[in-house]
């Protein structure tokens, strides 16, 4: 009934993979949010609209409040029904130490992970209260959030810690209201997030670490946040979810 599901960052990896695969799973209308990357959205929703979804391309910068308000005042003109959100646009550090980490460099990447996530969802709570039809949200966090990643990115790995303890809390906030709050720790994943932080052969070098013995991909991220936003997880809330071959 004119659900609608809003993927940030679908540009690209696994929110591309999440908004794709949530098409052919049932979901109606999909946002398929970009900051930057303009191209690599509208292939997106072309691939949701051949799967007879409607699509929603929107831009934002997340770490900029006053954009992501607007991106859902134009939203909150749709015809209401049920809201799911993959909380999912994220960038990471550049590999260094803690004398590296800046002020500038600490804030960036807080703002786009952190604030903005914050952010999303807080809106996304609005309209999901002001349309009436419930709805569901699923944060992407990562395994760095449980491992520290030292000698990598710590400040990556603090937003993600952030992320998790967020859903921990909103989750037990919105429980009587119905609406479940779930999150998903990827662990390595294929997707250009590694080249875009300066470490173009991290898969390469590391593709081999995870018990499983090789990274994983958007899909099987995608296959899980849709199960947390179904209704075949109808009583699971508060949840972190590992999607980390092992990790
Ligand atoms: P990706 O770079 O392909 O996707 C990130 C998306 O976020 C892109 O569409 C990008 O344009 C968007 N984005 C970044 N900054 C933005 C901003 N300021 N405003 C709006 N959009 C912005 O990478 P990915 O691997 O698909 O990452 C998706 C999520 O998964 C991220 O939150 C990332 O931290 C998390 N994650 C990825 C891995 C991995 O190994 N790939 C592991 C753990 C967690």
């Amino acid at each position: 009934m004119n659900s609608l599901l809003i993927v940030t960052g679908a540009s690209a990896g696994i929110g591309a993979a999440t908004a794709r695969m949530a098409a052919f799973s049932g979901w109606q209308r999909i946002v398929v949010h970009y900051g930057q990357d303009k191209a690599g959205a509208e292939t997106t929703a072309s691939m949701v609209e051949s799967m007879g979804a409607q699509a929603y391309l929107l831009q934002a910068d997340v770490s900029k409040p006053k954009a992501i308000e607007k991106m859902f005042a134009k939203l909150q003109e749709l015809k209401p029904g049920p809201v799911g959100l993959v909380n999912n646009a994220g960038i990471v550090s550049p590999q260094g130490t803690i004398a590296d980490l800046t002020p500038e460099r600490v804030q960036k990447v807080f703002a786009v992970n952190v604030f903005g996530a914050i952010e999303v969802a807080r809106q996304t709570v609005g309209l999901i209260r002001a349309w009436g039809h419930g709805g569901g949200i699923v944060n992407i966090s990562s395994a760095a959030a449980r491992l520290g990643s030292a000698n990598q990115y710590i400040d990556y790995a603090a937003t993600k810690g952030a992320i998790d303890t967020f859903t921990l809390g909103l989750a037990d906030e919105l429980a009587p209201e119905g609406i479940r709050v779930n999150a998903i720790r990827p662990g390595l994943i294929e997707t250009a997030i590694h080249a875009k932080g300066g470490q173009p052969d991290r898969l390469e070098k590391l593709g081999r670490t995870p018990p499983m013995r090789r990274p994983g991909t958007s899909e099987e991220v995608a296959e899980a946040v849709l199960w947390l936003l179904s209704e075949r997880s109808s009583y699971v809330t508060r949840t972190i979810l590992d999607v980390a071959g092992g990790r």
